[in-house]
């Protein structure tokens, strides 16, 4: 049995032990020792006695990880799950790789316990996805990864400044663009080129395992943006609408020809001032939406009371960077997370989604990162 089944973290969403999840990975991949992880603030305030002392028996050897992934190869560090699992297509088995950011945690606020330093200090690549996403990562990584390491900010590699998105919960003013790439597959294709380069540049040996990789990913990616294609015209005329509650979408809505009308989210993060709200239902109603989304991260009642107020339908299971399934299970992956999020958009407005769900989309070289829960 991996660690990862036989520990207390093994949990719903919307857990109270992701400070235990982070750090037992990061043990394992530091060869830590137990005291350390006792001496961590968040653990001592997270931990009852008894459940400290399960679960750093149950994870606290790195033998007991069989999911560690090669004992030999490159060591990978990357963010969020979606970055994570591109990585990982184009990885395969010929490197450690690491995810830093807990699925289901609140990406753009997320700040990395001291441990993730140990993370960095035995990195050679570190993947970020910049764009002012995971400043405080990119920060911990400039730190504390070797000089020979190459830390990569995967969006500002492909987006050039004068392309960047403001928009509602990411305005001009506060200086941060909407940094949501990879729900776009262009973009999500360009990251994998990105990272294809930095891997046959910095692992010459495995060149023809990177770029086949690379091949198929683009392939599936391609595949994917083609289905959505053909199944978003099978929305009624005029309705591909969105208003969510986090705002994930900005870049796809360009692409794919679809208008965001707006974000709940305010760009501190909390719930939007009652007059904002007064506001958004105002706008529901001007544009009949017949359905509004939420988002599995961040939870919130202020959508429930603009869809009672309105009579749009309450969607409430879009997921930006939180992956389908389990480690370990074939829709766990980038290629998973968005054809679930287009075919929960596209059936949420009407129309069909049978080109996406007749896709593929496993991943293309076995995906042993670590994808802290
Ligand atoms: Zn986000």
């Amino acid at each position: 049995m991996s660690c990862r089944t036989a520990c207390p973290h093994s949990r719903p969403r919307n857990r109270p032990c992701t400070a235990l999840a982070v750090a037992n990975d990061w043990q394992e991949r530091s060869g830590r020792s137990n005291v350390d992880l006792v001496h961590l603030p968040l653990l001592r305030v997270a931990l009852s006695g008894v459940l400290a002392t399960a679960a750093l028996t149950a994870c606290g050897s790195p033998a007991a990880a069989p999911d560690a992934g090669p004992e030999r190869g490159m060591s990978i560090v990357s963010t969020v799950a979606p970055l994570t699992s591109i990585v990982a297509n184009i990885a395969g088995d010929r490197a450690r790789i690491s995810g830093i950011v807990p699925e289901g945690t609140n990406s753009h606020t997320f700040e990395p316990p001291p441990q993730a330093s140990a993370v960095m200090e035995a990195a050679d690549v570190v993947f970020v996805n910049g764009l002012q996403l995971e400043e405080p990562t990119f920060e911990l990584a400039e730190q504390n990864a070797p000089d020979d390491a190459v830390i990569v900010k995967l969006g500002d590699e492909v987006l050039p400044e004068s392309e960047y998105l403001y928009d509602f919960s990411f305005p001009k003013e506060d200086g941060k663009p909407n940094p949501h790439l990879w729900t776009d597959p262009i973009y999500a294709a360009k990251y994998a080129d990105v990272i294809k380069d930095t891997l046959v540049e910095k692992d010459p040996d495995n060149a023809d395992y990177y770029v086949q990789n690379h091949e198929r990913f683009v392939g599936r990616a391609t595949a994917l943006s083609d289905a959505l294609k053909a199944d978003q015209a099978t929305i009624p005329a005029g309705q591909k609408e969105l208003l969510t509650y986090h705002d994930a979408y900005a870049y796809f809505a360009k692409t794919y020809d679809w208008e965001v009308i707006g974000a709940v989210q305010p760009s501190n993060f909390e719930d939007p001032q009652p007059k904002e709200i007064a506001r958004i239902i105002d706008q529901v109603r001007e544009r009949e939406l017949p359905v509004i989304f939420g988002s599995e991260v961040f939870p919130s009642q202020v959508l429930e009371q603009i869809a009672a107020e309105t009579g749009a339908r309450y969607e409430d299971t879009l997921r930006d960077d939180d992956l389908p399934g389990k480690p370990g299970e074939p829709e766990h992956s980038w290629l998973g997370l968005m054809r679930y999020d287009y075919v929960t958009m596209i059936e949420g407005l009407g129309g069909t989604a049978t080109n996406l769900k007749a896709l593929d989309v496993s991943d293309v070289a076995p995906d042993q990162a670590r994808y802290p829960q």
